[in-house]
């Protein structure tokens, strides 16, 4: 187990290593650099965001403005706290003025999210906003209408909930994302005692 644990860090490093020299698509060129992801890659869960913003691309990390900040504060209060859980984007650079990346820009940098899938093996995967939700589970989808209902894909159990900037510009809107975090919790505790 604890090779099987060393070499997900191993393959993870190499990957990560790769991933901040993409230049495969124009959004490179606007932006400080690749912000790759963290966490902790033995969690069954991985949060993803649609892009850094512009704190995320100044500090290479993801999730770490405002927006993260709350982010930190809900997972911590439904007791997964940040660092049980692995956090990335589906774009990993920064799109311009933080609009929403297009469905061009996702596809191009989708391998990498797919090769961290890989590495990673979470058994739950959060999708935090319309972007990532479109990008990964069906394009035409209405956040009011999917949010906290998990979505099967394999093995894998995705749900999509709010973005916690959409939180921060619509207050209205924390407490469906609560109840969506406290079912992402049960979710997870339940597959740990299983
Ligand atoms: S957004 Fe993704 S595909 Fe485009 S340059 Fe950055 S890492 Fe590469």
């Amino acid at each position: 187990m604890t090779d099987d644990l060393d070499l997900k860090v191993e393959q993870l490093t190499v990957l990560q290593t790769k991933t901040l020299a993409c230049q495969n698509c124009h959004l490179r060129t606007g932006c400080q650099g690749v912000v790759f992801g963290e966490g902790n890659p033995h969690s069954p869960v991985i949060f993803v965001g649609e892009g850094p913003g512009q704190t995320e691309d100044e500090s290479g990390r993801p999730f770490v403005g405002k927006a993260g900040q709350l982010l930190d504060r809900m997972l911590k209060a439904v007791d997964l706290p940040r660092d049980t859980v692995y956090i990335t984007n589906i774009v990993k650079c920064r799109p311009a003025n933080n609009r929403t990346p297009t469905p061009e820009e996702m596809q191009f940098c989708l391998p990498w999210l797919r090769e961290q899938f890989r590495i990673l093996r979470p058994r739950f995967m959060v999708l935090l906003g319309l972007a990532s939700t479109h990008g990964i589970i069906a394009p035409d989808l209405k956040m009011n209408q999917v949010h906290g209902k998990w979505f099967e894909r394999g093995e894998v159990r995705m749900l999509p909930t709010y973005h916690p900037a959409a939180l921060l510009r619509n207050p209205n809107l924390k407490r469906p994302a609560w109840e969506d975090f406290k079912e992402i919790s049960r979710a997870v505790k339940a597959f740990e005692i299983e």
